[in-house]
């Protein structure tokens, strides 16, 4: 029996690396599912090559031609947000949700309360929404085993052990572009600097999140959730050559880690096949070439993402999903070139003060965090850079 996969955010990076794994092995999978946000032409054509019987675009304007596209094929094209649940909540046992942003989040939640496996690689849908997600799982039989390279690393070293047995773990950092950027010169970093990451091939906003390490600080709010661990109990560790994906050491003193080349078709491989292993086409370690492993403390002064990403876990309420969505709009702001890199971070910290101490008690109650947090932060760069 191949097992039914959907495919969200099947036009991106991570949507790519997963059909190209797929595509490789048709005996095991079949695609029932992709959707995009609005490339409609990329998404007609990834149906039609995978045979999926369902293709969703999210941006209805792009409906019509997703439809003529597909004519005479026996995908059905359909469009918006409860087509994408839909996506995410049918026939398909395996779930690969590669939607950037928080925009994923209704159609992960989807999945989740269908009593999906899913592959999250989408870590805003954890950051914002992470105890309703992780609840939700528990009460629907979900399971959501991470995509993201250093949890993934994290997931495979903790495999067959007792969660009472870890001490930590270390998330490592590669440290992005402008590791070794004076702080002085970050101010004018453009966008095509900011998404020219040393190790990894990305989309542009998780590229950028990089560069500013507001993406290891995602990463840390995604850990809590996905590990149960505290924040004090998650270290960061900056380690530039991103051959050791992350680590976990035990109540012995013991530290395991898993290594491999910075190609995301290995987490992603590990998804698709646990509890078995498949075969993938990465690039082997070579350890001579690799030749040394660096490890750095990471510098909160030029990269503040990561002292209020800490402070976002540990104030907890809307806290985490405010620190997601000034990010996104700062993010999308400094890649059409309206603002400067270092406002990122700024505009971020300004937004996190609005923040509340109650935590969100539903997916609407995000949305309108997430809503209201967008409008105060455009208004806000509005009178700032005008
Ligand atoms: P990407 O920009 O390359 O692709 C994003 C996908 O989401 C596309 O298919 C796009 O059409 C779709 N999408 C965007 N906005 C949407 C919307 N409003 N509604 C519906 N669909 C929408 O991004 P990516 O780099 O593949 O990243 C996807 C997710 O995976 C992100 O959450 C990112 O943090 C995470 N991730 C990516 C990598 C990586 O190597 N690229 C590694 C770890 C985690
Ligand atoms: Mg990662």
């Amino acid at each position: 029996m191949r097992r039914k996969i959907a495919i969200l955010g099947a036009t991106g990076s991570i949507g790519s690396s997963t059909l190209d794994l797929v595509e490789r092995s048709p005996d095991r999978f079949e695609v029932v599912a992709v959707t995009a946000a609005s490339n409609s032409d990329a998404l007609a054509d990834i149906a039609r090559r995978t045979g999926a019987r369902l293709a969703v675009v999210a941006d209805e304007a792009h409906f019509d031609n997703l439809r003529t596209r597909l004519a005479g094929t026996d995908c059905r094209a359909a469009a918006g947000e409860t087509a994408l649940a839909e996506a995410a909540s049918g026939e398909a046992e395996l779930v690969i949700a590669a939607i950037v942003g928080c925009a994923g989040l209704q159609p992960v939640m989807a999945a989740v309360e269908s009593g999906k496996t899913i592959g999250l690689a989408n870590k805003e849908a954890l950051v914002t929404a992470g105890a309703l997600m992780t609840d939700a799982a528990a009460a629907n039989g979900a399971t959501i085993l991470p995509v993201d390279s250093e949890h993934n690393a994290i997931f495979q070293c903790l495999a067959g052990s007792r969660r009472d047995d870890v001490s930590r773990i270390v998330l490592t950092a590669s440290g992005g572009p402008f590791r070794t950027a004076a702080a002085s010169d970050l101010e004018a970093m453009t966008p095509a600097q900011a998404v020219a990451h040393p190790n990894w091939a990305m989309g542009p906003k998780i590229s950028t999140d990089s560069a500013t390490l507001m993406n290891k600080g995602l990463e840390l709010i995604e850990a809590h959730y996905l590990f149960g661990l505290p924040s004090e109990r998650i270290d960061i560790v900056v380690h530039p050559q991103s051959v050791i994906h992350s680590m976990v050491e035990f109540v012995d003193g013991s530290v395991l880690a898993q290594l491999g080349s910075p190609d995301m078709r290995i987490p992603i491989a590990y998804v698709l096949g646990w509890p078995e292993r498949l075969a993938t086409p990465a690039q082997r370690l070579d350890f001579k070439s690799v030749g040394r492993l660096d490890f750095e403390e990471p510098d909160t002064q030029r990269f503040p993402a990561l002292r209020l990403s800490r402070e976002a876990l540990e104030q907890g309420g809307s806290a985490p999903a405010v620190l997601n969505a000034a990010n996104e709009v700062a993010v999308a702001s400094f890649l059409a070139g309206e603002i400067r890199f270092t406002d990122i971070t700024r505009i971020v910290e300004d937004a996190l003060a609005q923040a509340s101490y109650l935590p969100p008690q539903s997916i609407a109650e995000v949305l309108d965090i997430d809503r209201e947090t967008r409008l105060n932060v455009q208004s806000s760069m509005k009178a700032v850079c005008h």
